[in-house]
């Protein structure tokens, strides 16, 4: 920073206190009091101004607002968007996120520009609170914390208490008068600052982090009588502080080699440096990853001046939501610490208390907090999830954001907003993310199991649903031992670090913190099931045992946790499936009985009323069928023959029928299996009463039915009656180098023309039983892997000649069509001449992904991650379509394919059909319906409304 400013400094040492004029009386308080402006809808001229990378907000009025996201990041746009609406926010400035894409491009540096527009947003809020930036008598402290368009909790860093030194903690000691306060901010500015930028982290193989060490050390020394988990951090006084700082700056010398920095601006230049450098760590990194964040878009740095919530008993620090994130239910939710700063209560280093018991503490404050709740969620018009704190009785916003919440609480909210009239319901639709939906068809305790089973501790409910599993005390175990089976991850607290041992496990069990903890917050938006602050629990992380009382129970121990309640089991308590899935499938509970359903019924109502495209599922047995129907599925968009010969004695025909060596021996086997799959066409078409059903003739590889080892292989040979050596002879010929482009597909059905008569057969004969039943049917006969308009035109003549002779034996008319599936780009180039004979085409990208990018579907696995951590590919493309490239492909098929038949009906049925960001992408190609599994239907359905709402935005 340059001299200028510094000089200026000096100069403001002379102003006011606000620390010793700001009114310490609940009097001032009420004098301070919030007035809350009529809503304004947030609409604001305030636009991007070129060259301009820092925005100031304070005293009512700011450069930026809401709106500027992308720019100014979440928290500092709605910084900005708080201070217009006249909420108590301290002012601060937002340095901009395209700042830090040139850091991250320029080698981790500034742009030149930047020091003299953070001097003058300095100077203005110096101005504003009468304080100076490295002032001795009236120091300006400043917050600076990160913040990206969507909000990625603690994946970033945070720097609380920027500007103090040796010298500037006298100025605060003296404003403040109070001692032990001041050297508390300075030991916490250190201990963050020293891991933040200065790299002090735990080391391998340190199970503490050493800051930490360092202070549990000191307590000993000074309450050597009391154990060290009841003595708090506020039980130090103001000499023990000043020890504890000593020894912070020695272990900073000791790790770094280098002093802690005392000149404020170079503190702030690097705090800066780090919140930028933080948008590359491994964590958050791994969290865009995860939540599909473009790297592009880059962080925010919001330096904002300090409120302290540390100033003793009339301040606290505090986290709240608008309603209840876990259930969705309006109640005002939230903690506080009573002489704590914000971090403390996220950190989950001690367990706050619940907001409601502001109001017997600090009834000013929680009236006032109360009235900043309701404007809130007047003005954003969606749930809020905000930070506060109170300075000795006066409260300051210190962020808002749409809250993080659990399925369940996200289709509360939005339904119950449109009965309060604050959101429409095509916005209800839109607010629920799709994928969300997965959380209120997961499963519950059984009641019975739950009855019988030993409760041992009980915490705080942080994300809801059942979970079991073996317990691990760190998340790397978790993740290795959750590729063996289901693994909870139970930790003291957890840290951002615990991310990808998060991800792995079923569920979270912590000891420690709040519903805001970390680990509450980030399990919650995973769908994870979650109890934290369960403070029964002890963990021995270098013995790897957990005490409850006086049980023992070992890593790899079966635990039990209800993320609704908030109980913990021992053992493995049995789960039961959740209401919805008890209403729509299991029929066991009445749906005027379950309020849950009610809404999402409520919900889907809706979106269906919004929604083009159609929905249908992938399913090849009856009872999937029925599911999906019950979960809204509009029919069968791919019923995979080839499952159905796996079951019972039907593999032995299967076999019999591929170990023949002439045409008839291979026409007898078939005749076996026809009844057999008449069977199960006949209860499909039952399922669905009346809806469609695309019928695949049989796909995969002949290999994929032979047996493998030797002893099958004799198993078979004395069970078909044949000597083993045929056995083996034809094993070794069907077996392929590349299985997925060889003999398979229709090239089957061209090169065994039996198997397709067959099965053509068995639909058709199916088809007529039922129709005669008095239940309507719509067969849509599917060849698979066609390349060759010809290929289509073979089975299209057999399909053709089969329900010619059936409806003449059975004087009926069948309604039937016969179409194709499109997944090799060869179909797709050629899809116009493909189309004359095919009366729908269904993409099948799990085979146009492979086929397109040449990546096996089945082994990507050991390269994909490494190309998604460079951003070769931004997703899995066998997840979520690739859109340039399989999209192009299917963009040219549709095209030529209309240039033929231009009513050509267009459906897609590899994995991708249930995936949110790839059905939004089928709608905007304009196919007629997306296929995906049983309970994906809802999500689809969801997804399709958002997608079309998305059309008329
Ligand atoms: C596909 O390839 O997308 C498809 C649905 O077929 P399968 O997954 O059975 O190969
Ligand atoms: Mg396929």
């Amino acid at each position: 920073m340059s001299k200028k400013s510094k000089k200026k400094l000096k100069k403001k040492d002379r102003q006011t206190s606000i620390l010793k004029s700001a009114p310490n009386s609940r009097k001032s308080s009420k004098k301070a009091a919030i007035k809350l402006p009529a809503d304004r809808n947030g609409h604001s001229e305030a636009k991007a101004k070129k060259g301009r990378l820092v925005y100031f907000f304070g005293d009512g009025r700011a450069d930026g607002d809401g709106k500027m996201k992308p720019l100014l990041g979440g928290k500092g746009a709605n910084l900005a968007e708080m201070t217009r609406i006249g909420l108590p926010v301290p002012p601060g400035f937002t340095i901009t996120t395209e700042v830090c894409t040139w850091f991250n491009a320029h080698g981790k540096t500034l742009p030149k520009e930047l020091d003299q527009q953070v001097n003058d947003a300095i100077v203005r809020i110096e101005k504003s609170l009468g304080k100076g930036f490295g002032s001795l008598s009236n120091p300006l402290l400043f917050a600076v914390r990160s913040g990206a368009r969507d909000s990625m909790p603690g994946m970033m860093d945070t720097i609380l208490n920027l500007g103090l030194n040796d010298e500037t903690v006298q100025g605060l000691v003296a404003v403040s008068a109070n001692e032990r306060f001041a050297y508390d901010c300075y030991r916490r500015f250190i201990q963050m600052y020293g891991d933040v930028v200065m790299g002090v982290q735990t080391l391998p193989g340190e199970h503490h982090e050493p800051f930490e060490a360092v202070i549990s050390e000191l307590k000993q020394q000074v309450f050597p009588k009391r154990p060290l988990n009841e003595i708090a951090d506020t039980d130090l006084d103001a000499s023990s502080l000043k020890e504890l700082i000593v020894r912070f700056k020695k272990l900073v010398r000791e790790r770094t080699g280098r002093d802690f920095p005392s000149d404020p601006h170079e503190q702030l230049r690097g705090a800066i440096c780090a919140v930028f450098g933080s948008w590359m760590n491994e964590r958050a990194i791994v969290y865009r990853q995860k939540y599909n964040i473009p790297t592009e878009w880059g962080t925010a740095v919001n330096v904002q001046a300090m409120v302290f919530g540390n100033t003793g008993t009339e301040s606290c620090s505090g986290v709240a939501f608008t309603r209840d994130p876990a259930t969705g239910e309006k109640v005002f939710y939230g903690e506080y610490l009573i002489n704590a700063q914000g971090e403390d209560v996220v950190a989950g280093v001690r367990t706050p208390d619940p907001v409601a018991t502001l109001q017997e503490k600090m009834p000013q404050a929680h009236r006032e907090l109360e009235d900043v709740r309701a404007a809130l969620e007047r003005h954003f018009h969606e749930m809020q999830d905000f930070e506060f704190t109170v300075e000795n009785g006066k409260l300051f916003m210190l962020q808002t954001r749409n809250g993080k919440r659990t399925g369940v609480a996200a289709v509360r909210i939005a339904v119950e907003m449109v009965k309060e009239k604050l959101i429409t319901w095509q916005q209800a639709v839109s607010r629920v993310p799709a994928d969300q939906l997965s959380q209120l068809l997961t499963p519950i305790f059984d009641r019975k199991a739950i009855k019988n089973a030993e409760k041992i501790a009980s915490g705080l409910p942080a994300g809801p649903g059942a979970a079991t599993g073996r317990i691990y005390f760190n998340a790397n175990e978790a993740e290795a031992e959750s590729h063996k089976g289901k693994v909870l991850l139970v930790r003291e607290e957890t840290s951002p670090e615990d991310i990808r041992g998060m991800l792995a496990a079923e569920g979270i069990l912590t000891a420690r913190g709040g519903v805001s903890s970390h680990a509450a917050l980030v399990a919650r938006q995973m769908g994870k099931v979650c109890v934290c602050g369960a403070n029964a629990l002890h963990i021995d992380y270098h013995k790897g045992i957990l005490t409850v009382g006086d049980r023992i129970f070992n890593k790899g121990d079966f635990l039990s946790i209800d993320g609704t309640s908030g109980e913990v089991y021992a053992g493995e308590v049995k789960t039961a499936p959740s209401e919805i899935v008890q209403v729509l499938i299991d029929k066991t509970l009445d749906p005027k009985e379950s309020a849950t359903y009610g809404l999402y019924a409520q919900l889907m109502g809706w979106a269906d009323k919004l929604r083009r495209l159609q929905i249908r599922t992938n399913a090849d047995q009856p009872d999937q069928v029925a599911n999906a129907v019950a979960f809204g599925a509009q029919g069968v968009g791919l019923c995979r023959t080839e499952h159905m010969f796996f079951e019972g004695d039907r593999i032995d025909a299967v076999r019999e029928m591929i170990l023949a060596d002439t045409k008839e021996g291979r026409e007898n086997a078939v005749a076996k299996l026809l009844p057999y799959q008449k069977g199960d066409f006949v209860g499909i078409f039952r399922s669905l009463n009346g809806l469609p059903a695309t019928i695949r003739l049989l796909d995969p590889p002949l290999h994929e039915f032979l047996p493998n080892t030797k002893e099958q292989q004799a198993e078979l040979a004395a069970k078909l009656n044949v000597p083993v050596e045929k056995v083996t002879r034809r094993v070794a010929e069907l077996h392929e180098f590349n299985p997925m482009l060889g003999l398979r597909g229709c090239r089957l059905g061209i090169t065994f023309p039996e198997i397709s008569r067959m099965q053509i057969r068995a639909i058709f004969e199916a088809a007529i039983e039922v129709q005669k039943e008095g239940v309507k049917v719509k067969p849509e006969i599917m060849i698979p892997l066609v390349g060759f308009a010809k290929e289509l035109e073979l089975q299209v003549q057999l399909v053709r000649e089969i329900a010619a002779e059936l409806t003449k034996k059975h004087n009926v008319r069948l309604n039937y069509l016969v179409g194709t599936m499109i997944e090799i780009p060869r179909a797709c180039v050629v899809a116009d001449d493909i189309a004359k004979e095919a009366e729908f085409f269904s993409f099948g990208t799990n085979d146009l992904t492979q086929t397109t990018l040449g990546m096996s579907r089945d082994d990507s696995g050991s390269f994909l991650p490494g190309y998604q951590s460079l951003e070769i590919i931004k997703q899995n493309p066998f997840a979520t379509i690739d859109t340039t490239g399989v999209g192009g492909m299917m963009k040219m098929a549709i095209e030529r394919g209309r240039k033929t038949r231009p009513e050509i009906k267009l459906g897609i049925c590899g994995e991708h059909g249930g995936e949110p960001a790839s059905v939004k992408f089928c709608h905007q190609l304009g196919l007629t319906y997306v296929s995906c599994s049983p309970f994906r239907v809802p999500i689809a359905r969801l997804a399709a409304a958002q997608a079309a709402l998305a059309d008329a935005s």
